[in-house]
């Protein structure tokens, strides 16, 4: 997970770990909804900078526990939606911040297209991964785990009106 260990080097800033990573930033300017995994019991997190951190603290709880096999085995089932979408990969949405099992449903049609880029993919899993993190849909603009996900796959570049939200976020589930 890629975007996980820029974010994490980011905040770290070298020992202080007050930095804000470009996931964040960018996150923090565009997302503005369902900022809070289903789970979470904490002071209101209110914006997405703050939800960006968690939810990275949150995916190194899921590495942990699937790297230490404190959750149930992770299975990656492959299905073609019906009726078929253009999901790429789906995660259920967790109500658990610990032992969560990182399986994933992969649509077998949209992998074999050769033109879904690979950062298209990474975003998707994100996506996912934002899912068992206990992060909600909607997969609609301005809503976190879409505005995050999508931030991985522009770059962390600012939107452009060229490619349209639904363009990126067709690909989750
Ligand atoms: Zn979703």
């Amino acid at each position: 997970m890629l975007p996980w260990a820029i974010h994490m080097d980011q905040k770290w800033n070298g020992g202080t770990n007050n930095g804000i990573s470009r996931l964040a930033s960018c996150a923090n300017t565009y997302a503005t909804q369902n900022f809070q995994p289903v789970w979470y019991q904490g002071p209101p997190i209110t914006n997405g900078l703050e939800a960006t951190n968690l939810a990275m603290d949150q995916f190194t709880q899921l590495i942990r526990d699937n790297g230490f096999r404190l959750a149930s085995p992770a299975k990656i089932d492959y299905q073609i939606p019906s009726p078929v979408t253009s999901s790429t990969i789906r995660g259920e949405t967790s109500f658990s911040q610990t032992r969560v099992p990182l399986s994933f449903v992969i649509n077998p049609t949209q992998l074999d297209r050769i033109d879904i880029s690979p950062i298209t993919l990474s975003g998707s899993m994100f996506h996912a991964w934002l899912h068992r993190s206990g992060f909600q849909d909607p997969k609609t603009t301005s809503y976190f785990i879409s505005e995050a996900p999508m931030c991985v796959m522009r770059g962390y570049q600012a939107k452009v009106s060229a490619a349209s939200d639904a363009s990126f976020y067709q690909f989750f589930d």
